[in-house]
């Protein structure tokens, strides 16, 4: 009889995709506030924008030059320079005073309305304007066409349109759009505030002198720094002890959170006081989660004083924890804010090395992508120490390669898929 495989099969561990679904059903958009413009990058829109003007508010000319009638300078030319009379001058900010009729012209700045008679806009350059000697006539060498250099009214922005719709997430150039209709605050989704706690007797925090059998605590500033990226409201403390009055105290400050984020403790097999204490207050769950790093999580409520708030309980170490939050809390901060489920772009990368995938779980392994300088190829080369240890491995690399659950290699010449975390200019010149 043939030897069996070594079975990867493990029943009690939930894919990545059900851990994440079970963590998204507890989680609904949050209230509706109103904030400042400048406040709003990264929120989604809670109500649909209707603009009550038009953009540009009037016809508008987009040169520097002369306003005039079209037929008038018909055939108008170097050789066939034909003159208007200048009538006017419009600068931007101001109203024009006269109508234009056939035989003249206004002078106007960029941003200036349109005097009423005038259907097109010559450019101070094709115009004598630099060495005639008289500012009450122009000399114009170009024909021009109906409407040329002149901006529409409503080009931009009808009045009355939908503009902007509910759930849309606020950039820098919905900002711009939101400011050019006059608005100055907006209905959004609240961001949540996440408390992070750090736990760990073998903690110290930074800035504190190194001290035998300790270590800096890594994982509330690398959750803090995620955790304002995704757009939500980071609230530390000082890591706690393990201990369960330690960790309780602690755990007492994040009345007002929306999500508390621990990390470490929460190993399925072990004991581990964090997960004592987590379990005695509240309705948690230990998960294997089939992937690596980052295989023990924890989910569920906590009780803190009268309310009952969600908590994911990241592991320990420095990328696990990374990984895991960027899998989990991510979603969870996306779904309160009100955004759409968004994965992180996946790529086809021309695989530099081996990696071996010892236990079958799906393996997420930290690769630096970046183009070939000897083909066009994008390539992926992973980083040598894929330790969970290794918080280096995070700023090095800027994709995750993708070797499935059960598959034991990912050969080298092999292309792969990369979930990407960091693009690049050089990747992305290649994949547009
Ligand atoms: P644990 O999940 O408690 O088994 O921790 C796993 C590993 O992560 C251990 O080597 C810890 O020292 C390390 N670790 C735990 N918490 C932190 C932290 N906040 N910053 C850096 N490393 C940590
Ligand atoms: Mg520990």
């Amino acid at each position: 009889m043939a030897k069996k495989k070594k079975s990867h099969y493990h029943a009690d561990m939930l894919s990545v995709e059900e851990a994440r679904e079970k963590i998204l059903h507890e989680f609904n958009s949050l209230d509706e506030v109103r904030i400042s413009l400048n406040e709003s990058l990264g929120c989604v829109i809670s109500k649909d924008i209707i603009s009550n003007i038009s953009v540009p508010p009037w016809n508008n000319s987009a040169m520097d030059g002369y306003a005039i009638i079209l037929e008038d300078v018909k055939n108008a030319s170097d050789k066939n320079i034909i003159y208007l009379d200048v009538i006017e001058e419009i600068a931007a900010g101001e109203l024009p005073e006269k109508k234009i009729i056939s035989g003249q012209s206004a002078r106007i700045m960029t941003g200036a309305p349109i005097p009423e008679g005038s259907n097109a806009v010559v450019p101070f350059e094709d115009t004598d304007e630099l060495t005639s000697t008289s500012s009450d006539l122009i000399g114009i060498k170009i024909d021009v066409e109906n409407f040329e250099n002149i901006r529409k009214k409503g080009e931009d922005i009808s009045k009355g349109d939908l503009i902007i719709k509910k759930g849309v997430e606020i950039s820098p150039a919905v900002i711009g759009v939101l400011a050019s209709i006059g608005v100055s605050t907006i209905d959004v989704f609240r961001r949540p505030k996440i408390g992070i706690l750090s736990t760990g007797n073998e903690l110290i925090e930074p800035g504190q002198s190194i001290k035998d059998g300790k270590i800096y605590n890594s994982n509330t500033f690398t959750i803090y720094s995620l955790t304002k990226s995704f757009g939500a409201n980071p609230i530390t403390q000082t890591h706690s002890l393990d201990s369960i009055e330690d960790l309780e105290k602690k755990l007492n400050n994040f009345e007002d959170v929306d999500l508390i984020v621990t990390s470490a403790g929460v190993s399925k097999g072990d004991y581990d006081v964090v997960k004592d204490v987590l379990s005695k207050n509240g309705d948690m769950n230990f998960w294997s989660v089939n992937m690596r790093p980052a295989k023990p999580l924890a989910f569920g409520k906590i009780n803190i004083k009268s309310k009952s708030i969600p908590l994911l309980g990241l592991p320990g170490n420095p990328v696990s924890a990374m990984i895991a939050f960027e899998k989990f809390g991510r979603y969870a901060i996306d779904k309160m804010m009100g955004k759409k489920i968004k994965h992180r772009p996946v790529i086809k990368a021309v695989l530099q090395e081996n990696i071996y995938n010892d236990d079958g779980r799906r393996l997420y392994a930290r690769v630096k992508v970046e183009k070939s300088n000897i083909s066009s190829e994008i390539i992926a080369t992973p980083l040598k120490n894929q330790s969970s240890g290794v918080l280096t491995s995070m700023f090095l690399s800027n994709g995750l390669a993708i070797c499935p659950s059960g598959t034991d290699i990912l050969k080298k010449g092999q292309e792969i898929d990369v979930e990407m975390f960091g693009w690049n200019e050089e990747i992305s010149e290649i994949i547009n």
